[in-house]
């Protein structure tokens, strides 16, 4: 099957629309078509190679076509590609549920499987609401949740991640959760010291369970990096006063790891820096090493015994996608966690990350334009200011992060902004060379389009 460059921008311009993309805009450039991966590099249609800067949306672990996840996958297709969950069990499935068990925070010890992270937060919403009715407490239905939160784009992701510019299209149909002020906007928008911010972060959480404690089904966060908001970061002492607090008004907290899990953070799971143990952890993204469309909704098994009943009271939980449980998908995550282990991927993540730290200092801090760095592990966000003393941002009309991306592109790299701040968050397996890469190209585009601006 070969089809041309000019064949395939000719289809896809003609029947692809894109996700998260003002078609306008990618109508009138040239898109970049993908046709292979080697290791941390993406390979075009016309062979030209680039580094893949942000995992290919924050999910690549190993890097591409990693020859143990390519073998589980094609093993798996000799025995079978899928059967269902609903009625039966399959083996990967039911392995991986086990490894999954042994690996998360205690306090989670059942796996509800699904395809995507917005799915894997659907199903820890749907279970605290259902959690909280059949405990008789039906009073327990509104979600508690952090400005500029990111859960996912199906409506009840979008109830707990609420932004009036994106979403008040839905708004008619939604519920949008109680917000409360994470460390970042205290720090960044009121320019307070970080121990304030935090201080300030706390008591604001406090202010809104105290209001609305009695009625919280959940507190759902992003633990230690909001990603989607341009990588706001949590300082350590956050999670345990949002968990403590959870506990003081009696409600679920449940952890979106969607994208902070599977090593990025530098602990295999961002809650297990201060261990915080949820009643339920969503996974994604990472799951299968960034090969295949696999989630999961790790849940305590308090909340799980709440369920137990005779049938015919349905109490059942009544949720379920076709590809739950994928065989595929679950073989290439058994494996993607056996390299964790064969390949001690979580002590290289901490000794990149403390190398990515140094390359921002020497690449990124000294450029006129840079507001502030945020980092966790191999997630890190600069943001992008017009004036850096007084924290005056560039206007949306400017595009700078767009334009920065497409500068990189011509120099070999793939990476995407969240409008001025730029990500920066590569495959695990990004070896020396190719992070200092990373941050050199990047740098040297942030110089080129905001010099003079
Ligand atoms: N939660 C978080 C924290 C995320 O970062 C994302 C995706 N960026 C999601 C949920 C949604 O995941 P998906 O795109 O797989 O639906």
């Amino acid at each position: 099957m070969t089809f041309s460059t000019r064949q395939l921008v000719d289809w896809d311009r003609r029947h692809v629309w894109h996700p998260f993309t003002q078609m306008q805009d990618w109508l009138a450039q040239e898109p970049l078509i993908i046709e292979r991966g080697e290791g941390n590099y993406l390979i075009d249609t016309e062979g030209r190679r680039y580094l893949d800067g942000v995992s290919s949306l924050w999910c690549n672990v190993h890097g591409h076509r990693k020859k143990e996840l390519d073998e589980a996958l094609r093993e798996q297709c000799e025995r079978i590609a899928h059967s269902t969950m609903l009625g039966l069990a399959n083996v990967p499935a039911t392995v991986l549920a086990k490894q999954l068990a042994d690996i998360a925070p205690r306090s989670l010890q059942r796996v509800f499987y699904s395809d995507a992270g917005a799915t894997a937060v659907e199903i820890a919403l749907k279970l605290a609401l259902q959690y909280w009715s059949l405990r008789g407490e039906e009073q327990r239905t509104r979600f508690v949740s952090l400005t500029e939160a990111y859960h996912g784009d199906t409506l009840g992701a979008v109830g707990v991640g609420y932004s009036d510019t994106f979403h008040h299209f839905y708004r008619p149909v939604l519920r949008p959760s109680r917000q409360i002020k994470p460390p970042h906007y205290f720090r960044w928008v009121e320019g307070q010291d970080p121990d304030r911010a935090l201080r300030s972060a706390i008591a604001d959480a406090e202010q809104v369970l105290d209001a609305c404690g009695a009625v919280t089904a959940a507190i759902i966060v992003e633990p230690l990096m909001q990603g989607a908001a341009g990588m706001w970061a949590q300082p350590i002492g956050y999670l345990p006063a949002i968990e403590a607090l959870a506990r003081r008004h009696g409600t679920l907290l449940i952890c979106d790891e969607v994208a902070t899990g599977f090593g990025r953070t530098g602990e295999m799971f961002a809650v297990q820096h201060e261990n915080i143990q949820p009643d339920m952890l969503c996974l994604g993204k990472g799951i299968t090493g960034g090969y295949l469309p696999l989630a999961a909704t790790l849940v305590s098994e308090k909340l799980f015994a709440q369920f137990l009943a005779p049938y015919e009271e349905f109490q059942a939980f009544f949720h379920g996608h076709t590809y739950t449980g994928n065989p595929l998908a679950a073989a290439v995550a058994v494996a993607n966690l056996e390299l964790f282990e064969r390949e001690k991927i979580i002590e290289r993540v901490q000794r990149r990350a403390a190398h990515l730290a140094e390359l921002a200092q020497l690449h990124f801090a000294p450029l006129d334009h840079t507001g502030d760095i945020r980092q966790w592990g191999l997630m890190m966000g600069v943001e992008l200011v017009r004036d850096r003393r007084r924290r005056t941002p560039y206007d949306p009309a400017e595009r700078i992060g767009s334009r920065i991306i497409d500068e990189a592109r011509r120099h070999g790299l793939v990476i995407r902004p969240l409008g001025n701040v730029i990500i920066l968050m590569p495959p695990l397996s990004i070896e020396e060379v190719e992070l200092e890469t990373l941050v050199a190209t990047t740098a040297g585009a942030i110089r080129t389009i905001t010099e003079g601006t």
